[in-house]
């Protein structure tokens, strides 16, 4: 089939290598003059590939969209991706919560194998081509418009990725077409983000990074997750690091305003055990300062804000505080709270949450189901995940999947 794919990016180019290998005449339009000009930018420029997890463990990590692309993922899974990357000759190695680099720790070299395997697949690679249309007859894709001009194929495939770093390409022009041919579009909105808070008090701990904490978001009263225990980081207005980015995907389509995040300092003990080691703390420091009890319990920079938050001056003896102002300490090492203000926006945004809605294209070549011959593969479809490997796994398995039955 002559079959046209609209992007350059993960899932276009790996589409697109694997159509041609299957025998498909294919042309990338990428509107770049490079190809993955994302991937570059991926996992601080080391290319986070994949998470080497499978199955129900890789599911769990899926935000959205974790039973449509249940049946790619089984089908093309992580250890594919890692087969495939090492056969293209880019040596891989694993690290901490399975996350998957070349061991180069460069994602060109990633993008080098791919554009190699697309020239000697002969995918054609047109670049700064800009496409602003598909054309469609009868219920039918039958081509695209490119930097103007109508071009022929007898199957497109949208590969355009979402709309967050639109530096990088990725401008959401994938929605605007398949709504215009009739696809309901969920609402794009960031994901994978920064928090600002409102809470003024903590803005002058930018930069105080926190390792083996959890944090919880409510809706008040009501919890709407809890983290894992991990690393987040205080920023200039908030707070981001890997927690809080994971966090910002189960909050995205809420009223900002309404969430509280409340971060927990000490995960690994309960609410007693935690008041018998600040009883210990205080016997062994007998009439010293509230902040020295404070620096046995927290990075120093956080002492004077618990000192506010709780009303008692750091000068205060630490064998003076009353049982009250110890649970309420508890309660603050326990919950940290910080108002929301927003979620930082697209542009600062690892990926978009919302897209193609995945009721309406088939799980198994990510075909839509109201055009024939339109295919959704990537961040355009309404799927998405954590942070780890695993949003490109998702553009991978979904290339695979169309790549393997487009016919
Ligand atoms: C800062 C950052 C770090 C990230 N790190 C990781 C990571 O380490 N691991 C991970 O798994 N995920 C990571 N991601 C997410 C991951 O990069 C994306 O989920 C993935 O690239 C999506 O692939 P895609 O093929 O759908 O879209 P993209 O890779 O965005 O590619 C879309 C391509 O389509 C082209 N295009 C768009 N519109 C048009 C048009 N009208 N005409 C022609 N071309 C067009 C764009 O120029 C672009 O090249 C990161 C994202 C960001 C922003």
């Amino acid at each position: 089939m002559n079959v046209c794919i609209i992007g350059g990016g993960a899932s276009g180019c790996l589409c697109g290598i694997l159509l041609a290998k299957n025998g498909h005449r294919v042309t990338i339009y990428e509107k770049n003059d490079k190809i993955g000009k994302k991937l570059y930018i991926t996992g601080k420029g080391r290319c986070n590939l994949t998470n080497a997890t499978t199955g129900a463990e890789f599911l769990s990590n899926v935000v959205t969209g974790s039973k449509f692309i249940m049946s790619a993922e089984t089908r093309f899974n992580s250890n594919d991706t890692i087969e495939l990357f090492k056969s293209f000759g880019v040596p891989l190695k694993i690290e901490r919560g399975n996350r998957v680099f070349p061991v180069s720790d460069k994602s060109s070299d990633i993008i080098a194998a791919l554009y190699s395997q697309l020239k000697k697949y002969k995918v054609n690679v047109q670049f700064n081509s800009n496409v602003t249309d598909i054309l469609q007859e009868n219920g039918k894709a039958i081509g695209v418009v490119v930097n103007g001009t109508n071009q022929y194929y007898e199957a497109v495939v949208v590969a355009t990725g979402g709309k967050s770093y639109a530096a990088t390409g990725s401008t959401g022009d994938g929605y605007t077409w398949a709504k215009q041919l009739g696809h309901k579009i969920i609402e794009p909105v960031p994901s994978l983000v920064a928090i600002n808070v409102t809470d003024k008090d903590t803005f002058v701990l930018q930069g105080l990074s926190l390792k083996n904490v959890s944090v919880s978001a409510y809706c008040g009263d009501k919890k709407i997750y809890t983290s894992s225990v991990g690393e987040m980081l205080f920023t200039a207005t908030g707070v981001s690091g890997p927690l809080i980015l994971s966090l910002s995907a189960y909050i995205n389509r809420l009223n900002p305003k309404d969430i509280t995040l409340a971060i927990d300092f000490k995960p690994g003990l309960t609410r007693e055990q935690l008041s018998n080691r600040i009883a210990r703390e205080i016997a062994n420091l007998g009439a010293k300062q509230v902040s020295s009890l404070l620096e046995e319990l927290l990075p120093k920079s956080l002492c004077g804000i618990f000192a506010n938050r709780l009303g008692v001056l750091e000068t205060y003896k630490a064998n003076q505080l009353n049982k009250e102002t110890r649970e309420r300490l508890i309660t603050m090492l326990k919950g940290f709270t910080l108002n929301v203000e927003s979620l930082e926006d697209f542009d600062r945004a690892v990926i978009t949450s919302g897209g193609v809605c995945t009721k309406e294209v088939s799980p198994k070549d990510m075909q839509s189901k109201l055009i024939k011959n339109l295919y959704f593969i990537g961040e355009v479809l309404d799927i998405d995940a954590l942070t780890g490997g695993f949003n490109l796994q998702l553009a991978f398995s979904s290339a695979v999947a169309c790549a393997s039955n487009l016919r």
